[in-house]
C-alpha cells in the first residue's frame, strides 16, 4: 500500500473514531440538553400565507431532521428568520405522532391542529439514535485494531515459532502445521506471515 494510501486510511479512522467520541458526548448531552440547527421562515409565499421551519435535532437519546409548515390563519407568534442557527433547550422526547417508531428509530408525516381558529400544521421527518450512529462511526476504528491485534499476535507466534494461524507448536515440523494444515514459514520468516499480515500493518 502506498504511502499515500496509508496516511488517508489512518485519517479516515481517526476521523470516525472522533466523530464515534463526539457523537457519544452528544447523546449524554442529550438527556438533559436539545440541541437543534434550524431556520424559521414567516409568510414564505407572500403576506397570510404558511410560516415553515426546518432542521436537524439532537434530544433524548435521537438525532432528527424535520420540516414542519404552519398554514393560515396564525393564532401563534412565529420565530423572525435569523437564518440558519444553532438552539439549545430543555431536552424533550420527540412526542408528535409517529407513522413508525422503532429503538429510537422512527418517521412522522402528520397533520396536526394549532387550536381554535388555526389553520393547523403539517410535520414531516425521521430519527435515528445516537447509539446506531456512534456504533457506525465506531467500525472503522474497531476493523482496525482487530486488524492490528492480528498482525501483532501473528508476529508474537512466528517469533515463539508457533504456527501463525492457530498457535500449535511448529518447532518440530517443516513443511505444514500438524494441526491446521498452514504451511510453516520459513526461518526468515517470509512466506505465510507476509499473507496474514494487514497490508500496512507489516
Ligand atoms: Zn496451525
Amino acid at each position: 500500500m502506498g504511502k499515500f494510501l496509508r496516511f488517508a486510511r489512518r485519517v479516515f479512522v481517526s476521523t470516525s473514531l472522533l466523530l464515534s467520541i463526539a457523537t457519544m458526548m452528544l447523546w449524554v448531552r442529550s438527556c438533559s440538553t436539545g440541541d437543534s440547527f434550524d431556520r424559521y421562515r414567516e409568510n414564505v409565499a407572500g403576506p397570510g400565507t404558511y410560516h415553515d421551519t426546518r432542521g436537524v435535532f439532537s434530544t433524548r437519546g435521537t438525532i432528527g431532521v424535520g420540516y414542519l409548515r404552519m398554514l393560515p390563519p396564525h393564532v401563534q407568534d412565529w420565530p423572525a428568520d435569523e437564518g440558519w442557527k444553532r438552539r439549545a433547550m430543555p431536552a424533550q422526547p420527540v412526542a408528535w405522532p409517529h407513522r413508525w417508531a422503532l429503538l429510537g428509530f422512527g418517521y412522522w408525516n402528520a397533520a396536526l391542529p394549532t387550536g381554535p381558529g388555526g389553520g393547523g400544521m403539517r410535520m414531516t421527518g425521521v430519527k435515528i439514535p445516537h447509539w446506531f450512529v456512534a456504533w457506525v462511526f465506531m467500525l472503522p476504528p474497531a476493523g482496525w485494531a482487530r486488524r492490528a491485534w492480528l498482525a501483532r499476535r501473528a508476529r508474537r507466534r512466528l517469533a515463539s515459532q508457533l504456527c501463525v494461524a492457530c498457535g500449535y507448536d511448529v518447532r518440530e515440523s517443516t513443511e505444514r502445521c500438524p494441526e491446521c494444515g498452514t504451511p510453516v514459514p520459513s526461518p526468515d520468516g517470509k512466506g505465510t506471515l507476509l499473507s496474514l499480515l494487514p497490508p500496512g500493518e507489516g
